[in-house]
Formats: structure tokens, C-alpha cells, sequence
């Protein structure tokens, strides 16, 4: 819009309105440009905004335009970064203003000075090299880490040495901070087969346009060599590569293994980093700099100064949908990115979301797929075990499986959806349960600590030693959380370390990357956890993978549940045997002849996935149609659904599906009566677009006031 009538800028400022505002130019000065970073006065406050677009004078004379207090650094955003947030704010029915808390990290949304991060890279000194260090073994440590060349100051934290003892060390010159760790050895890797060769021309081809590439490859199948090689490529022409990772967790091995086999260092963006380094990378990121970064879902805002490549590794993970504020999913972000910049982007994963497996059989994506283990490993076989009449005690068939594969030597992994100790304390009496008062959820007994927590809104307190309605002293625990497994695997297998994988037992930030790094020298163990461990992790010594309880996932009232029990019993079978020795999985029921459970073990997850993608078709819900939701909750439950009721009215259209108002699966949650509205279409951006369009009347709805609500675009959670 900016043409020579333009004289005042349209800035987003972040605040959760639906709209941006108008200000004038600073006085005295000349209007600053798009992609600008402002400060402005906004009521009483002062805030970061960024200027998004120019406009004309308000035709009405009586509002008053303030102006914009400071430019504070001219055009630090380009119009492709800026024209991405716009279709984000329009697609996703987000609020304007959260899109500028997505493209700056947090040190540039404040105008206090921040302190610049400190260089990246450690480096030991020749006084370092000779120091003697006898009487300080925790310095000779690290002295050893550094012989062969610098590491990052990251990774060496990582690797359990203390800041206090890194900083002993620059203090005394023994070893320096370096901006580039100069040239990283770089490991050749293996000789690709067939089926990577063609993925990996494949995504070359595509090198100068967009492409949205759906490399299907089993669980160990050779994938991330896949991306490596082709992101080798762009780095020879110069161009960067950006790779997004469900978790953190995962980072650091992946880090170390990109870092060498492409020969460069990986600047990394996450939340998990101090502010000052996540500014570090974004500058690093915007001068081109940073050639590989390796990023969780919010990266995919990164300013890239020569893009070439744009990888999203287990593409059909949920973490990549932010569940609050502006609720983008990281992946379609990704795509819709690699687009305006015309450059490919691969979405890989051992079980394709059913999403992107759609978008692959309308052509929409070119699907690539590895169908073999790469080099000598195999995939494992699999045996259901029909689990009736456990009642929480350890299976015996599990616990004969367990040990023949210690006994050989092998490494077991289990698997359980549940932490603490039981997910149900029960009077033996009067058949009371200990419920949550805010959620409709029962509360899980943890025995470490002796309390009852809910896992859905974090309440937490002490458990009581009887019966609070009749008194008895007989409470029972029921099932078995990943606690009571570590307990029952301790008693039975007293001669191996059994090491629970949890987010009890893995406070610290380098808890998981210790362990992961301890199983891999081999000796015969026992892990057993939740999610955390279903994740992409190479653990060459497992040989045995169970999965326990996946009833409740059999039964449940959510559409997308049998998918996510497909993929999860899918990624944690591939966890075993891939190493030299042939693995095993074994998936516990008490529904032994379920259909879903048939289907999924013949261990085809495409034939799996294409089955259940047919029966979403025939029910005409996502992804054959688009689905989003409206939700809206307060403390009564009266609120929400007149909200919903009023909203429908507005949204109506002869285009448009709608469902509802409908509870929630848990209708109460964290003391919040929760409501949704279903709105379906053929087609996503047509709905997104109706959705665009009255998002201003919405919040203007009387009943909006009483409640807290938002659009779910794409909604993953019902
Ligand atoms: P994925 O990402 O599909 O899980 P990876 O790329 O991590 O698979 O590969 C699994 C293991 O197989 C790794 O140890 C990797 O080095 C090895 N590998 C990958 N491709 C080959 C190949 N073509 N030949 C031999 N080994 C390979
Ligand atoms: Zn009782
Ligand atoms: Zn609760």
C-alpha cells in the first residue's frame, strides 16, 4: 500500500489484538520502512513493535495518531520473513501482535540492552597445552575434551563439565573463547544404497524450486544420511540449510553427528538456550553466517540470508504444533516458507502423518520412500502377548522374553504411556478414587515423594494414609506407571542396572543425553519410559522393544488415536536391533485380537497409515476434509457454550460444516469448563479465510468477554 500518500506505519505490536495499529512517523524524521523495528507508545506502556506496512492518513480527523517514539534499527526483517507471518496471523486466526513474538527472539522484543553472547567455541592455549594440572583433574578433563581441536562452549556444558570450571580456565589463559572453531574434520559416512541415492537426487533436482519432498523410510532405514548428503550439496553451493527437530533432546547427538559429516559447525535455536545465544544464532542466521542450523519448531522463523534447504526430521510429531498463542504447526510452516522462497523441503519420518501421506497421494508432495534397513541391520519381529489378568504385576511371557535377551548379551527398552507409580489410588472398601477437583481425570499415586498429582493441570498433594469418605486403611494402586515398573524390573532383575527414562527422573538439562551416552557402551540394561524414549534415538545394543498397555488408545473417543498408537508402537519396535544382532518387540493387550493391532503387526506402517487415511475418508474428517476448531472455556460452564452459540450464528455459511457447541473429550480441565465448535470444508484455506474474515467480529462479541477462547486451525487435540 505504500505509495506517496503514505504517511503513517502500520506496526504489529505484541499484544493479543486482532488488528495492528497506526502511528505517525517519529517527529522530525521520515517514515521508517517496512520490516523496521519500533518503539511505540501504547496506552501508558511503551513496546516493541515492528512496521508491517504503510497507510494514509485516518479519513476520520477526529482520531488522533501518535507517533512512533524510536526507530530502533531500520528493515531488520525482509518482506518474504514479513508476508510469512501474515499468512500466519490469517491462516491460523492468530493475533498480529504474536507474530512479532515469533519472528524475534526475546532478547530484540525488549529495548533493554542485552549482553552480547559470548563466542561460541572454546579453544585451549599453548599455556593450556603444557599447564600442569595434576592436582586439578577436573581441568585436565577438559584440557583432554579440547586436544583435538575446539568444541563449542555448549557441548561442553553438555557434556557435564561446570561452567565454574570452564571459567577457572579462561580466567588463568588456558583456554580461549573463538568466534569459528575454523575447520571441522568431516567424516565421509557410508556408501548410500539405491533407494537413498534416488532420494537424495530427488531432492537436488529440486534445487532451484519448490518442492515439498515426503521421504517415507522405516526406522533406521537411513534417513538422516538422506539429508545429509543433500544438505552437503547446498553447503558446496553455498546455500544454507536449515533442519527442524521435534526436541531438544535430540539435538545434541544429531548436532554432533551433522557437524561431522558436513565439516561445518551447527548453530542450534531452541528454547531450552539462554536469550543471548538464541540471539547469537538469529544474528548468525541473518548474515548468512550460520550455514547449518539445526532448530525446534520456532526456527522455522529464522531470518535466512541464502536458503537452500529446509529439512523437518519425524515430520508427523505433535510437538511441532505450538499449543499456545499464535497455534502454528512448525511443518506446514515449513512448507509454506520453502515455498515463498522457492527452495525444497523434505519432511521425513518413519510413520508419515496422515496429513502429509494426503498431501503425497494428491500430488501435492513427492513421496520418497526406504523400504530396508541401511547397511547390515534388520527390522525386529514382533509378537503380540495377550496381558490378561496381570492386574499390575509384570508379565511372566515379558519377563522370560526379558531375560533370555539379557542373558544374550542385548540392551531392553520398555515402553510405558504413564509415569508415577499407579494411575489409580483406590479405597479396597467403598470403591472411592482419588480424582482431580479441577479436571475429569483421576490422579496418579507417585511413591517416591508419597503424593497424588494430576498430570493435566499440575495439581499436587500429599496422599492420604486412609480413605477420606469411609475411613479404611486399604487404598489400592491400580495399573503400573513407569515408576512401579522400575521398582518391579529392580526386584526381578537385581543384577542390571534398570534405568527409568521419564520426566521425574530427567530434571536436569543433560540427564537424557548422559544416560543415552552410558547404554551406549553396550553392557546389558533395562530402560523403561515414556515418550522420551519412542524418539529418534540410536541405541545399537537394544535387542528387545516392548510396548505395555495400548488398550486405553484402542478405545478412545479421539479420531487421531489410532494413528498415534501406530506410530508410537512403530518408532519404539524400531528401537531394537539396529545394531549387528537381530531385534524383537513385543506389544502387550488384553484386546489381543483387535483389528487395529492385526493391522499394525504385520509392521507395514504405510499399509497401516493408507488403511486408517481410508476410513478418515469415509468419515469425512481431516485430513480428507479441513477441521477447525473454536474453543472456548471459562469456570462455568454456561459461558462457553453461549459464546459458541453466538459465534456459530456469525460463522454460519452454506459452505461451511459446523459442529457443536461440543464438550471437550475431558470437559474439565485445570477447573475450566471446556467447548468446541467443529468447523469442516472441502478445503483448508477456503476455511481458514472464512475464519480470517470475521475474526474482528468475534472478539467483538458480547459473550467473548466471559470467556477465554481461541481458533485451532488444524486442531490436533479434541
Ligand atoms: P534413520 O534416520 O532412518 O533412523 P540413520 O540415517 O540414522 O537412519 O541410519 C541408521 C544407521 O545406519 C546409522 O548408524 C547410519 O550411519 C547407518 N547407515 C545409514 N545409511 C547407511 C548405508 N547406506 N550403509 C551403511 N550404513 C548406513
Ligand atoms: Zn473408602
Ligand atoms: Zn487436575
Amino acid at each position: 500500500m505504500s505509495g506517496p500518500a503514505a504517511v503513517t506505519a502500520r506496526v504489529v505490536v505484541p499484544v493479543p489484538l486482532p488488528r495492528p495499529f497506526d502511528y505517525l512517523p517519529p517527529s522530525g524524521a521520515r517514515l521508517p520502512p517496512v520490516g523496521s523495528r519500533v518503539l511505540v507508545p501504547f496506552g501508558r506502556r511503551q513496546l516493541v513493535g515492528i512496521v508491517v506496512d504503510h497507510g494514509s492518513p485516518p479519513a476520520d480527523r477526529s482520531v488522533k495518531l501518535r507517533p512512533i517514539a524510536r526507530v530502533l534499527d531500520e528493515v531488520l526483517l525482509d518482506d518474504r520473513l514479513l508476508e510469512l507471518a501474515d499468512w500466519c496471523c490469517r491462516y491460523y486466526g492468530a493475533a498480529p501482535g504474536e507474530t512479532a513474538n515469533l519472528l524475534l527472539p526475546g532478547a530484540l522484543r525488549r529495548v533493554k540492552a542485552f549482553r552480547p553472547a559470548p563466542k561460541p567455541f572454546i579453544e585451549l592455549t599453548s599455556t593450556g597445552r603444557e599447564a600442569e594440572l595434576s592436582r586439578a583433574p577436573r581441568q585436565a578433563d577438559l584440557r583432554d575434551r579440547l586436544i583435538t581441536g575446539p568444541l563449542a562452549r555448549r557441548e561442553l556444558l553438555e557434556s557435564g563439565f561446570s561452567a565454574d570450571v570452564l571459567r577457572r580456565m579462561l580466567d588463568a589463559g588456558l583456554v580461549r573463547a573463538v568466534e569459528d572453531p575454523g575447520v571441522i574434520q568431516s567424516t565421509a559416512g557410508p556408501e548410500l544404497n539405491a533407494e537413498q541415492r534416488h532420494a537424495v537426487s530427488a531432492i537436488l533436482a529440486a534445487r532451484h524450486r519448490f518442492e515439498a519432498l515426503l521421504l517415507a523410510g522405516i526406522t533406521g532405514s537411513g534417513k538422516t544420511e538422506v539429508y545429509l548428503h543433500a544438505a552437503r550439496r547446498m553447503l558446496e553451493r553455498g546455500r544454507q540449510v536449515l533442519i527442524l527437530i521435534p526436541e531438544i533432546g535430540l539435538t545434541a547427538q544429531l548436532v554432533r553427528r551433522i557437524e561431522s559429516r558436513l565439516g561445518a559447525p551447527a548453530h542450534v535455536y531452541h528454547s531450552g538456550l539462554s536469550e543471548g545465544e538464541r540471539l547469537a544464532c538469529w544474528q548468525a542466521a541473518r548474515t548468512g553466517r550460520a550455514r547449518v542450523i539445526v532448530g525446534t519448531r520456532s526456527a522455522v522463523f529464522l531470518p535466512l540470508k541464502r536458503p537452500g534447504l529446509i529439512v523437518v526430521d519425524e515430520e508427523h510429531d505433535s510437538s511441532f504444533k505450538q499449543a499456545e498463542g499464535a497455534r502454528y504447526h512448525g511443518r506446514d510452516v515449513a512448507v509454506m516458507r520453502a515455498r515463498k522462497l522457492g527452495i525444497p523441503v523434505v519432511l521425513g519420518s518413519a510413520t508419515p502423518s496422515l496429513e502429509s501421506l494426503h498431501n503425497a497421494t494428491q500430488g501435492r508432495y513427492r513421496l520418497l520412500e526406504l523400504t530396508e534397513r541401511a547397511g547390515a541391520a534388520n527390522l525386529p519381529r514382533w509378537r503380540i502377548i495377550d496381558a490378561r489378568g496381570r492386574s499390575g504385576r509384570l508379565d511372566p511371557e515379558l519377563v522370560r522374553n526379558i531375560r533370555r535377551h539379557l542373558d544374550e548379551g542385548g540392551q531392553v527398552l520398555i515402553y510405558r504411556n504413564r509415569r508415577g507409580y499407579a494411575p489409580v489410588l483406590m479405597c479396597a472398601e467403598c470403591g472411592w478414587s482419588a480424582d482431580c477437583r479441577r479436571c475429569d481425570a483421576h490422579m496418579t499415586w507417585h511413591q517416591a515423594n508419597a503424593s497424588l498429582q494430576c498430570h493435566h493441570c499440575g495439581v499436587h498433594h500429599r496422599a492420604p494414609p486412609r480413605c477420606p469418605e469411609c475411613g479404611s486403611p486399604e487404598l489400592l494402586a491400580l495399573g503400573a506407571g513407569t515408576e512401579r515398573l522400575e521398582d518391579q524390573l529392580k526386584a526381578e532383575f537385581a543384577e542390571v542396572a534398570v534405568y527409568r527414562v521419564d520426566r521425574d527422573s530427567m530434571t536436569g538439562r543433560h540427564d537424557f543425553d548422559q544416560l543415552l551416552e552410558k547404554v551406549r557402551d553396550g553392557k546389558p540394561c533395562i530402560l523403561v519410559g515414556t515418550q522420551m524414549l519412542a524418539k529418534g534415538h540410536h541405541l545399537p545394543g537394544v535387542t528387545l522393544a516392548a510396548v505395555l498397555d495400548v488398550d486405553q488408545a484402542l478405545f478412545s473417543a479421539d479420531f487421531r488415536a489410532p494413528e498415534r498408537l501406530g506410530q508410537v508402537v512403530c518408532q519404539v519396535a524400531g528401537r531394537a536391533g539396529r545394531g549387528e544382532r537381530a531385534g524383537e518387540f513385543l506389544l502387550l493387550t488384553r484386546h489381543p485380537e483387535h483389528p487395529l493391532l492385526e493391522a499394525m503387526a504385520r509392521g507395514d506402517y504405510l499399509a497401516y497409515a493408507r488403511k486408517l487415511l481410508a476410513e478418515r475418508q469415509a468419515a469425512e474428517l481431516p485430513p480428507a476434509t479441513a477441521l477447525a476448531l473454536l474453543r472456548a472455556e471459562a469456570h462455568q460452564p454456561e459461558a462457553p457454550r453461549v459464546f459458541l452459540e453466538q459465534a456459530g450464528r456469525l460463522l454460519h455459511s452454506k459452505r461451511i460444516e459446523m459442529i457443536g457447541p461440543l464438550p471437550a473429550i475431558m470437559t474439565r480441565r485445570g477447573g475450566y469448563w471446556r467447548f468446541q465448535l467443529w468447523l469442516q470444508a472441502p478445503d483448508r484455506a477456503a476455511l481458514a479465510g472464512h475464519l480470517a474474515a470475521r475474526i474482528e467480529a468475534l472478539h467483538d462479541l458480547p459473550a467473548a468477554r466471559k470467556v477465554r477462547w481461541h481458533v485451532d486451525m488444524d486442531a490436533l487435540e479434541l
